[in-house]
């Protein structure tokens, strides 16, 4: 397989799973509103070297320690150029604490020096995009997203999480092609407030809906979604329903919160699966139903 995304065909989602659609972005945006979190590479203005800084540094590190180490690292190395011609020993010293530093030093200058040879320039397309070393799936949808504003969906494990455990599992094992997870996360982020929504998903994955127990009694999602009320079923010992068809052992694991195989996702990929900060939730949000 080659490294850029195959294009995957359009899911018929279910008419259950759309008329949702909706609703959940509205309850999330209100959330989103109150609850959101703020990182300096979300600010209004951020430069395409910037944003990509941010996504390689955030593979497998929590956002709250990128955050940290952030504005340093842009003070140290404020371009591309830089990047390209600093020393690599020097570079992977300074990506250690952060993690993944062998891979994200070499990341950072196999671009910067792709990037030299165009001039400076991103591309705006998906798959050219794609064709550059150490960009996937995920940090092409950041790009396209935040410096062309086009809906594209941030699709990493907390992502997955959310939908699933909301809208139902998946279909395939490896996030990245499951034609049902995709369809759907365009669908939900094809709004003019694509950017908004996207960050909610992920806060919400990273405050509420979390991975292993999710915190449904402070969600703003809970009337709504198939895993509470499931969880609910259980509880008060009532027949279960299916909440969507799971082919896969692995589907149903993942949407009851249990850790996805990193092995079956690129390093872009699997490296998103920590991306987003465990940060505790002070204040629960409010549940307006
Ligand atoms: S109700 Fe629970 S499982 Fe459903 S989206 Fe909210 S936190 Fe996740």
């Amino acid at each position: 397989m080659t490294k850029q995304s195959r294009i995957l065909p359009e899911y018929n989602l279910e008419f259950e799973v759309v008329s949702r659609i909706p609703w959940f972005r509205a309850k999330l945006l209100a959330w989103f509103s109150m609850h959101g979190r703020s990182f300096p590479w979300r600010e209004r203005g951020s430069t395409g070297y910037e944003i990509l800084v941010a996504e390689i540094l955030l593979q497998r590190t929590t956002a709250a320690r990128v955050a940290q180490a952030y504005n340093a690292f842009l003070g140290r190395y404020p371009s591309w150029s830089t990047l390209a011609h600093t020393s690599p020993k020097d570079l992977r010293e300074y990506l250690k604490p952060l993690g993944l530093w062998l891979q994200k030093a070499q990341a950072f200058q196999s671009l910067a020096t792709a990037i030299e040879e165009r001039g400076g320039s991103l591309p705006a397309s998906r798959s050219e995009l794609e064709r550059l070393p150490g960009i996937g799936q995920y940090i092409a949808s950041a790009a396209l997203l935040t410096l062309y504003n086009q809906p594209e969906p941030l699709i990493d494990v907390n992502m997955a999480r959310v939908l699933e455990r909301f809208f139902g599992p998946r279909k395939l094992a490896d996030i990245r092609y499951d034609p049902y997870l995709q369809t759907l996360a365009r669908r939900v982020v094809n709004t003019e407030k694509s950017l908004q929504v996207n960050w909610a998903v992920l806060d919400l994955g990273a405050l509420v809906c979390k991975n292993g127990i999710p915190l449904c009694l402070q969600c703003p999602l809970r009337a709504k979604c198939e895993f509470y009320k499931q969880s609910a079923a259980r509880q008060e010992g009532l027949p279960m329903m299916r909440v969507a068809e799971a082919p896969t052992v692995y589907g149903v694991a993942s949407s009851l919160g249990t850790c996805i195989s990193e092995a079956s996702a690129s390093t872009e990929v699997s490296s998103s699966l920590c991306s987003t900060s465990e940060l505790p939730v002070v204040n629960p949000p409010p549940v307006t139903e």
